[in-house]
Parts: structure tokens; sequence; C-alpha cells
């Protein structure tokens, strides 16, 4: 037994589908863009960055999410999550999609204004993208029943109104891409979450939003925005 100062926080985790079982989450990573924002279909294909939330930032995506200090500009995603079962090095193109355990839709929740004043200085992002309850995601569909889906419409409504409509197949890089080149920069590990990047339309949210997100087959969000704290 580990003497430890203190108790250890808990794991975080996130539901199976049509399971009592849950998916231990050991770290997320995060594609930048993945589907053409108006430039050409054509156009040569550049690996977008990698950068990550902690473990800590993943959250069910279920009734009601805070509104995150800091942000006047606080921006939905909606985004394909990868989950890793089986980690690896170099894994091989051909071999990725073994590694992968499952699927869900989640949201790479933004604070934009955080994320514009750090570029603009050349500074990191994590205070755009890594803060508390940053990546609300839906329950994990395995693919030993899935399989893995490279088609399908994903979506975000707010209130009612669409702002995001893509489909799987617009994604500029495949799953079985992003898991090889991630794996040459380090070593995968089971419980490593990857959201994959966002279709067009990103935009803000404000307090009382109502979030209606998902992606067919694979997962569905329904979430609403609190309020802001009391400073
Ligand atoms: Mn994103």
């Amino acid at each position: 037994m580990i003497d430890y100062v203190f108790e250890p926080g808990l794991i975080r985790s996130l539901p199976v589908a049509n399971s009592s079982a849950r998916f231990p989450v050991a770290r997320v990573f995060c594609l930048g863009r993945n589907y053409h924002w108006g430039d050409s279909q054509n156009a040569p294909r550049e690996m977008p960055a990698f950068f990550m939330k902690p473990a800590t930032s993943v959250i069910d995506a279920v009734g009601e999410l805070d509104f995150p200090p800091l942000t006047e500009q606080f921006c939905h995603e909606i985004e394909l999550v990868v989950a890793i079962g089986t980690g690896g090095l170099n894994i091989d193109e051909a071999q990725a999609l073994d590694h992968v355990w499952g699927y869900a839709a989640g949201l790479d929740l933004t604070r934009r204004d955080l994320q514009m004043a750090a570029k603009a200085v050349g500074q990191p992002w994590e205070a755009a993208k890594a803060f508390d309850g940053s990546a609300p995601i839906s329950p994990i569909q395995p693919a030993s029943t899935l399989g893995h889906p490279n088609q399908g419409a994903l979506w975000l409504n707010v209130n009612g109104v669409e702002r995001q409509r893509s489909d799987l197949e617009s994604q500029i890089w495949s799953v079985g891409e992003i898991v090889s080149r991630l794996s040459q920069s380090i070593r995968l590990i089971p419980g490593d979450l990857i959201m994959t990047g966002t279709p067009p339309g990103v935009d803000v949210l404000q307090s009382g939003d109502v979030i209606s997100a998902g992606i067919a087959g694979i997962g569905k969000i329904e979430v609403r925005i609190g309020d802001r704290r009391a400073a």
C-alpha cells in the first residue's frame, strides 16, 4: 500500500453506451483543423498540431455546463472523439484502428478570446482550451459493436438553430492516420482520448443557451449553459 500524503483524485471516466461499465480516461489529445473551412478541398494536407486538455476537463455531456470564468467568447466545437483501448508507439496506419476501443461525440469548448490573445503573442493555448469542464463527452460506443465509421453526419444546434453541420467523410485526416501520426510523437496508452477537430460554424455561447449536438450512429449531446458566476 502506498503512503500517499493525501488521497489521490478520482480517475475521470466516461459511460459506455448501453452498459454499466465506464471508460477510464488517461489523457486528452486534440487535433486542430481537420475539415475544410472555405479553403480548397485540393489544398495540400498539412498535419495540424496536437494540443491537450487535462483528463480532469472531461465531464459527462449531460445537464448544465458551467460558464467558465475569464471569457466573453465561450465557443462550441462539435467533434468526433476517438477512445484508445490499446496503446503503442509508432503504430502502423494499417493497424491503427485495432487500437481504437470506441467512439463518442464531444465538445471542444474554447475560450476564443483567450485563444486569439495567445495566438497573437505566440503563447500556449491552455488558458483557452484546458479549463475545467472544457471537454463534455457523450457515452462511448464500443468499436466491437459499432465498427469504425468513416462517414456520418455531425451537427450542432443552439436553441434549435443549426450552427455546425458536416460529415465524418469530410475529415482531412482519417482516424487511422491521426492515431498513427500521434503515436509517432508519443506512446499512446489505454484510456487516451483524441478529439479530432471541428467543422466550420463555431460561435459564441450565452448563459441559458441549449446545445443539441451529435454524430449519427455514435452519440448525442443535450446540454444547457449555466449562469456566469458572480465575480
Ligand atoms: Mn477543436
